[in-house]
């Protein structure tokens, strides 16, 4: 088989468990290695991974290429990076994936100068497609999707010349297949290439804090935007996502002005959610906004001003004072839930 079809993802183990975006991009790499007619291969790197990593195979993973070695147990960057290298080279994926996440976007660049290769960064759509340069046509291209200009624009970057193609992808960005038990991934044991010397920093000790809001898992998120800022507001919108069993969201400039933490933003440089349910309060439905909520299976915009954007976006549009709606809302679900 020709290995330059078959896409390649960089498994990130968080607290020795496969992180979520790791099966996100697994997913992706699935769709992408059918259009090209290749596999999905992962490359994992850490300390007794191997149950973790059956998981890969029941979303679309055929083998993964796993080192095991103790001093892998925390993420450093030097000794990742020159493993993954080394993986990449003996088995030449054409395209591979990392998480635009703290990890990923360490390890990537670093992979990407070694072997002199394209990266994109932070894409939050990938497609398989053809580009033509003068007369020369490059089939089976990665099309790397992400906003630019500050979101002014969607760029399509692609990087034909140089194999692989690499890109980085954004947490919840991409759908996660169902799990298909029946699936099942080889784990493929690779050699530890790395030295003493390769450490450059010793972890002492991991702290894990925990998460206050989990945007990306709740199934209903109230959000608040500019127009629902003011103390009031705010603690109406909680109360609703109280009441309704969800979490509550906000706009980037609610935590640019201090209002709510950086966990709470939903948007492209924020948090992308897929919940069954958003309303969304006093947001006026910029872009980077929308990046991050629009397929949210039901949307209920409310805002004063009818021409708002968001209403384009919004399955139930409510045009009114949010407190005003927020309130009548609470009560009406209290009486009734
Ligand atoms: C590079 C870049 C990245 C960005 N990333 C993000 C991101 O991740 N997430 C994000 O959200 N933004 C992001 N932004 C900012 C984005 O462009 C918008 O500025 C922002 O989304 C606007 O927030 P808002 O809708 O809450 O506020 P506003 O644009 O001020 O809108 C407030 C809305 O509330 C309505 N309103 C006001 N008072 C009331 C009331 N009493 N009752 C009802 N309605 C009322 C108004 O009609 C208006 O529509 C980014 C910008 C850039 C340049």
């Amino acid at each position: 088989m020709d290995s330059k079809k078959n896409v390649m993802v960089f498994i990130e183990a968080r607290n020795s468990k496969v992180a979520e975006v790791s099966l996100e991009l697994v997913s992706a790499a699935d769709r992408l290695a059918q259009e090209l007619g290749g596999c999905v291969e992962a490359v994992a790197l850490g300390h007794n991974l191997d149950k973790e990593l059956k998981a890969l195979g029941h979303y679309g993973c055929r083998w993964v290429y796993y080192t095991d070695d103790e001093r892998l147990t925390h993420f450093t960057s030097v000794p990742y990076a020159k493993t993954v290298v080394q993986i990449i080279k003996k088995y030449k994926p054409g395209i591979v994936l990392f998480g635009a996440t703290t990890m990923g976007r360490d390890v990537a660049p670093r992979v990407a100068s070694a072997l002199k290769c394209g990266l994109t960064a932070d894409c939050t759509d990938l497609q398989i497609g053809e580009h033509k340069i003068q007369d020369t046509i490059y089939e089976n291209t990665l099309m790397q999707i992400r906003p630019a200009f500050g979101g002014n624009i969607i760029a399509t970057i692609v990087s034909p010349e140089s194999v692989p193609s690499m890109a980085t992808v954004r947490e919840g960005v991409m759908k996660m297949n169902s799990a298909d038990t029946s699936k099942t991934v080889e784990i493929i044991k690779e050699p530890c290439i790395i030295d003493d010397n390769d450490f450059l920093t010793e972890v002492l000790e991991v702290i894990l804090e925990e998460k206050q809001v989990n945007l990306k898992a709740a199934q209903i998120i109230v959000s608040a935007g500019m127009g629902a800022s003011d103390p009031e507001s705010i603690t109406l919108a909680k109360e609703l996502a109280k009441v309704l069993g969800g979490e509550l969201g906000c706009s980037r400039p609610v935590v640019d002005s201090g209002i709510l933490d950086k966990d709470h933003q939903v948007g492209q440089t924020g948090i992308t959610v897929r919940p069954n349910l958003y309303i969304a309060c006093g947001i006026s439905g910029q872009i980077q906004h929308r990046a991050g909520m629009s397929e949210a299976k039901r949307i209920i915009a409310i805002n004063k001003d009818p021409q708002a954007p968001i209403f384009a976006l919004a399955h139930y549009a409510i045009v009114g004072e949010v407190k005003d709606v927020l309130g009548k809302m609470l009560k009406a679900y209290k009486t009734k839930l």
